[in-house]
């Protein structure tokens, strides 16, 4: 039997995994602690729950996933590649899939340091597996303090001369962080003409560069897709097909990851698409 990995433990990823399940599929969902339904203060808006709190909501969703038997993994997805079968990399564990659902919601990844939008494309990304070969014996920095951060800067430390992180203020995270020349100031801006050529710390001093990875928190929907050739519209979010299936044949993505309104019905709606579509191609196989 085909496997189904749903990354995203929001409504968007549970309702996925519900129906997969039900359908018949060997279903796995990874998910972390933190999801922006969580956030939610408060819903009023969702069928047949008044006043459930995101965090509330979301606990329920996951519980509901779990006892009906899907596969509950509860780590950090790195990356995701694609060689026979897709590759997820977790900070723990390598799993492979035949079908796979992005629902890590929406993106949310942009620092809000001067310039970083205007140099997005030219010096600034967010996927070192794609863009990091153009930074061959030059010098980049990492921005983020987490496991992600170190994960980006590993596969660039291989590629690029010199390799900072720049944690932006924050302490590092992750012990992996120490192989590298962490820098805990704050960024003021990026600068540059062209392309970037710097940072500029609140204290006055300056970092030469000639790229820099955004990898703060943890990999999002537009992160993962990128590192995948999926395509991401200038909204950054995942272009699909009616069904939420992306360019990538058997990879699909759903809720706030996709173009349409930010709201719980919707990401529920998504991931029902996306598992129906994966149980009839399965059907037909
Ligand atoms: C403050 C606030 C209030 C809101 N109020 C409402 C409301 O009243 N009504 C309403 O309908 N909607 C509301 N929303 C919107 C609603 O929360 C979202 O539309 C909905 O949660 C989207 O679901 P999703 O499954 O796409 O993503 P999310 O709910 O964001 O879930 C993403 C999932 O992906 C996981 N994930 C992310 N990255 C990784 C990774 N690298 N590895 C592993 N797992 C990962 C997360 O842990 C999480 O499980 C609100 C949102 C916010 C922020």
């Amino acid at each position: 039997m085909k496997n189904v990995y749903i990354i995203g433990g929001g409504p968007a990823g549970v309702s996925a995994a519900l129906y997969a399940k039900r359908g018949g599929l060997e279903t796995h969902l990874i998910y972390m602690k933190k999801s922006s339904l969580g956030m939610a203060h408060q819903i009023d808006n969702y069928y047949g729950a008044p006043g459930v709190t995101g965090q509330e909501l979301y606990e329920r969703g996951l519980k509901q996933a779990a006892d009906l038997g899907v596969d509950m993994i509860e780590e950090e997805v790195l990356g995701i590649s694609f060689e026979e079968k897709f590759t997820i990399t977790t900070a723990e564990n390598r799993y492979e899939c035949d079908y796979l659902i992005l629902a890590t919601g929406a993106f949310r990844n942009r620092p809000a340091i001067k310039g970083i939008r205007e140099f997005e494309g030219k010096g600034v990304s967010y996927c070192a597996v794609c863009d990091g070969f153009f930074y061959r014996k030059k010098k980049v920095a990492v921005l983020g303090n987490a496991t992600y951060a170190a994960h980006e800067a590993e596969y660039l430390s291989r590629i690029a001369e010199k390799v900072y992180v720049l944690t932006n203020g924050k302490a590092p995270e992750d012990e992996a962080l120490k192989n590298f020349e962490v820098i805990e100031k704050k960024i003021a801006s990026i600068e540059g003409e062209v392309k970037i050529a710097k940072a500029v710390f609140e204290d006055g001093e300056e970092l030469a560069l000639d790229g820099m990875f955004v990898a703060l928190g943890s990999a999002g929907s537009v992160e993962l897709a990128r590192k995948m050739g999926i395509l991401v519209d200038a909204s950054n979010k995942i272009v699909v097909n009616e069904n939420r299936e992306t360019n990538i044949p058997g990879v699909y993505a759903a809720g706030d990851a996709v173009d349409g309104i930010m709201q719980v019905n919707k990401a529920v709606y998504d991931g029902m698409l996306a598992a129906q579509d994966i149980i009839r191609k399965q059907k037909g196989s």
